[in-house]
Order: C-alpha cells, then structure tokens, then sequence
C-alpha cells in the first residue's frame, strides 16, 4: 500500500501518540542533500516531563520536539522546534515546513543569514517553530564557522545573564508544594494559575516559601472585572509581574486593568514577532519573547530593540524545550529584564547539554556557536 505524504504524517503522528514514554525515542527523521553541499536533516525526538505539566489550557506528560540539523563545508549547526498547539503548530506541520523551506537552502550562502532568514520567513509563514528550529541552527553554524561563542559573536557580556525563574505547573496543593520543595535552589519561582482554584494555589504557594513570585495566568481570566479583582489580592502576595491575565484579543480591556493595578502587566501570548510591539505599548508593562513564537534568534533580536524603543521590559521564555534551544536563548539573555529559562529543567531525557542555572544565574558555555554537546 503506497500512503501520500499527508497520510504518512498523519500515521505517523498516530505512532508518536502511542509510544508513549519512550526514553530519547527518535520517531521520524527526514534528509535533504542539496547542491552547493547544503544538509539539512531534521528527527522528532520525545522529551519526558518530571511532573505532569498542566497550565490553564491543557495538561501533557511529553513533548515531540523536532531537531534540526545544517552542515555545510564540513562544520554543523543544531536547532531546535518545539511546535504548540496554541500556534497552530504540531511535530507534523513543523516537518511539512522544514521540508518546504528546505530548496531555500541552495539559494542563499549562510553568511548571508539575514537574507536567508527573511526568504525562510516567506514560506514558514506562522509557523514559528519550525522558523525558529532552522534559524538557532544557520546561527550556530555562522558562529562555529567563526569559532566564537554566539553571545560574544552578539557583542554581549556573559556576566550580565539573568537570574531566571524556575515554573511550577498547576497541581493540587500538597505536589505543588512538593515540587516548590524541589526548587529550592531557585531564588524566583513562576506560578500558573487562571482555573478557578487560582485562591488556593497561592495559598498553598505561600504556605511554604517567601521567594519573590512571578504569576502567569496563560489568558484564563475571562473578563477584565475578574482579572483586576485577582491583580487586587494578588498585589499583596509579593508577586514581581503577572503575565497575561486576559486573552491575548482583549487589548482594550487590558489597558483599562492597567491602570487600575500596581504591578506590571507583560504581554506573552498577545506578541509574537516586533511587528506586535508598538500597539501593546498602550496597554502592557512588558513583552514576553520567546524565540519559538519569534520564530528564532533574529528576530528576538528585532524585538529587543523595538521593546526598548518604547521603554517596554523584557522577558525572555521558552516553551518546553531541550538545551539546544534553551541555550540559545541564554546566549541573547544579556539583553533583557527577566529570564524564564526553565524549559530544559522540565525533562527528565535531555538529549544536550549547554546553559546551566547556578543559584538561578543562567551561566552560558565558552565553546564556539551556541557551545551545546549532545547527540543530534
Ligand atoms: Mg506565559
């Protein structure tokens, strides 16, 4: 039986679901030899969750995560995608992408990577993921070529990284307060709420630590009543910012909840690219880059600087995501407000090694590119 491509990703996204909790499973993998010695391979690999991850969307216990890997004149680069759903991104669509930006690859020599970066954008449209997994890796190369570490490459101080906060998923009470137990050498901790039990999971919180608390409500408050009523007590709990506290379309409403509160408001599912920027000025505090939304290195670059013009703070996030792409996003942290890094502290199969967190400071490798080991 011949299958058509689509059906082949479709069974295969079948297969993905059912292997369940495979360690390092590699599910699919494809290659693209090109002319001018362009390679450019990519493998879904399973990422394991410690802890169920629930925030107030959905709940999972493994990520498929798509790995991509660019060789050229004998030197490689890895990236990273890591595909949401809330994006309208899955592994399937993340490989279709790669495979359509892949002729793009001929076209254009990597140190002509700004160039390469746009004519790749024209095709992967949305789907940042996919974007962002081929950016880290012509980035990584450039840098490797050059044998210089990225964050050096970008002319920034190591020093200057961030403390990052380390997130602790919804749960009952009691494995909540368990996991803040366990994140005991993070000085800052990140708190999802935005279900109805939002009262008691502070409470809980509270009960067992007096670290500083970020708050994300990941849009689940549905009105702007409801969302100042939660501000209001929440300002009296030691909490440094809340981020989005409203669906990512109520800009009108989170303007008027701005000016009603005492503590910043940053924008992480109302922005993706710097294109977002000016008109959330009005109504949020901050931006919450990550380079998955971004669609990569490049343009997180872009929204730094436009962030900055307009006297925004900056966050830089991630989504579950290996030390490849936590890595990389350590190499620009020197840059911003508030890192939330964590992403690679949530699994439990790390296929790299890269960025570390000592006493919550992001500490960033010293081998050229982004400085990651590990097996593509
Ligand atoms: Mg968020």
């Amino acid at each position: 039986m011949s299958l058509s491509r689509k059906e082949f990703l479709k069974l295969t996204g079948k297969a993905i679901l059912a292997a369940g909790a495979v360690d390092s499973g590699i599910f699919l993998t494809g290659c693209n030899t090109a002319k001018g010695g362009n390679k450019l391979e990519y493998k879904i690999k399973q990422l394991n969750l410690v802890h169920t991850w629930t925030i107030a969307r959905n709940s999972s216990d493994a990520k498929n995560n798509v790995f991509v890997k660019y060789e050229k004149d004998g030197t490689i680069g890895i990236g990273e995608a890591a595909p949401n759903i809330r994006y309208n991104e899955t592994p399937e669509s993340t490989i279709e992408t790669i495979e359509k930006a892949q002729p793009i690859f001929d076209k254009f020599d990597p140190w002509n990577f700004v160039d390469l970066g746009y004519a790749i954008l024209d095709v992967t449209k949305e789907q940042t993921a996919a974007k962002c997994a081929m950016d880290i890796a012509v980035m990584d190369w450039v840098t490797t070529k050059l044998g210089v570490p990225l964050y050096k490459y970008l002319g920034l101080d190591k020093t200057q990284t961030p403390i990052t906060s380390f997130s602790i998923g919804i749960d009952t009470p009691e494995v909540m307060q368990k996991k803040i137990r366990e994140a005991e050498k993070y000085p800052i901790l990140k708190i999802k709420v935005g279900k109805e039990n939002d009262e008691q999971i502070m409470k809980s919180v509270r009960d067992v630590t007096d670290k500083t608390l970020r708050v994300d409500a990941n849009e689940g408050w549905k009105t702007k009543e409801e969302a100042l009523e939660k501000i209001k007590w929440l300002e009296k709990m030691n909490v440094e910012f809340i981020e989005q506290p409203m669906p990512s379309d109520m800009l009108e409403e989170t303007r008027w909840l701005r000016d009603r509160v005492n503590i910043p408001i940053v924008a992480d599912e109302a922005v993706k690219g710097a294109a977002d920027i000016p008109k959330l000025a009005q109504a949020y505090d901050g931006i919450n880059i990550k380079l998955m939304k971004s669609g990569g290195l490049q343009e997180a670059l872009r929204m730094i600087w436009m962030a900055r013009s307009l006297g925004m703070k900056i966050m830089l996030g991630c989504m579950i995501e290996s030390s490849c792409a936590i890595t990389a996003a350590a190499h620009i942290s020197p840059l911003v407000d508030w890192a939330d890094l964590d992403g690679n502290l949530l699994i439990a199969n790390d296929p790299f090694k890269g960025a570390t967190v000592e006493n919550g400071k992001m500490i960033l490798p010293e081998a050229p590119g982004l400085g990651i080991k590990g097996e593509f």
